[in-house]
C-alpha cells in the first residue's frame, strides 16, 4: 500500500508558487497514481493560492472562492471514492471562516480529511491572527492541518510550533520540513512536539532518514507535491520509496508510506 499525503490539482488564472503552476488536471493525478501504483492520495486545490508567483495579490475577479474550489475537490473525491481525500486549502488573506463553510464541511465530512494552510502563498505569517479562526475550526472539528513550511518569515517551522502549543489536541504536518533548509530545525521541532509531523516532499533522502532516526517512523508521512512536476513527479520519489522499503524494517517503512496518513487523517 502506498498513500501520497501531499498532492495538488486545480485550475486558476495566474501562475502560483516557485514552479509557476496554474493548471493541474485532476485526471492527470489519477493517471499518475495508476502509472506509479499509488493507492490513495490527499489532495488540495491550488485555487487556495491568493498571491501569484511574483507575490502580487491576485485581483478579486481572478480569485476562486474557497467554497467554489472546495466543491470541485469534493466532487473529484466523490467520483474517486476510496482513492482521494480532500484537504481544504484555506484563504485567510481574502476570506475567513463562516457558517456556510462549517456547514459544507460537516455535510461532506466523508470526503474531507483536513486542512491545507500555505502561509507563503497567502502572504500571511502562520502566527498571524488571520489563521486563528481556521485553526479554531480545525480544532473544533478534529481535522488535522497540513502546513507548508519554509524559512521565509511566513511559513517558519517555529510558527507551527507556536500553533501546536496553542492547540495541543490538533495535529499538524509540516510539509517540506522547512523547504530550502537542511531540515534540522523542523526535525527537532517534530521530535519535541507530539502533535507535529513532517512529510518527505522535496526533502533529500538522507534527511528523510535523519528525520526517521530522530523523530521515529510514526512522525513522517510520504508526500510528493504530485502533479506539480507532471505525471512523472513520482519518478523523483522512486529512489526514496525503494530506500525506505530496503533500509527500514517493514513496520517503519509502512508507517511512512501509508500507515501514519491513515491513522492521522482517517
Ligand atoms: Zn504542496
Amino acid at each position: 500500500m502506498l498513500i501520497d499525503s501531499h498532492t495538488h490539482i486545480g485550475h486558476i488564472l495566474y501562475p502560483v508558487g516557485k514552479n509557476r503552476v496554474f493548471d493541474l488536471p485532476a485526471e492527470q493525478l489519477i493517471g499518475a497514481m495508476d502509472k506509479y501504483s499509488v493507492d490513495r492520495v490527499l489532495v488540495s486545490g491550488i485555487e487556495g493560492a491568493e498571491f501569484d508567483s511574483s507575490m502580487n495579490l491576485a485581483p478579486a475577479s481572478m480569485q476562486v472562492r474557497q467554497l467554489d474550489a472546495f466543491r470541485r475537490q469534493v466532487d473529484f473525491a466523490r467520483t474517486n471514492k476510496g482513492r482521494v481525500g480532500v484537504l481544504l486549502w484555506v484563504k485567510p488573506y481574502t476570506e475567513t471562516v463562516n457558517g456556510d463553510l462549517e456547514q459544507f464541511i460537516t455535510s461532506n465530512r466523508d470526503c474531507i480529511a483536513g486542512f491545507k494552510m500555505h502561509p507563503a502563498l497567502s502572504n500571511t505569517a502562520f502566527n498571524d491572527v488571520r489563521f486563528q479562526p481556521y485553526l479554531e475550526l480545525a480544532d473544533r472539528l478534529n481535522m488535522p492541518v497540513q502546513v507548508h513550511t519554509e524559512k521565509d518569515g511566513l511559513s517558519d517551522p517555529s510558527y507551527v510550533a507556536e500553533a501546536a502549543a496553542a492547540f495541543p489536541d490538533l495535529d499538524f504536518v509540516m510539509v517540506h520540513m522547512g523547504l530550502g533548509t537542511d531540515n534540522l530545525e523542523a526535525i527537532n521541532i517534530i521530535r519535541d512536539n507530539a502533535n507535529i509531523y513532517g512529510d518527505t516532499c522535496e526533502v533529500e533522502i538522507d534527511n528523510v532518514f535523519k528525520a526517521v532516526e530522530v523523530c521515529g517512523s510514526e512522525k513522517i508521512l510520504f508526500g510528493t507535491d504530485a502533479v506539480v512536476h507532471g505525471t512523472d513527479t513520482y519518478k523523483r520519489y522512486q529512489a526514496l520509496i525503494e530506500a525506505l522499503r530496503s533500509r527500514l524494517n517493514k513496520k517503519d517503512a509502512d508507517n511512512i508510506l501509508y500507515a501514519n496518513c491513515l491513522r492521522l487523517f482517517g
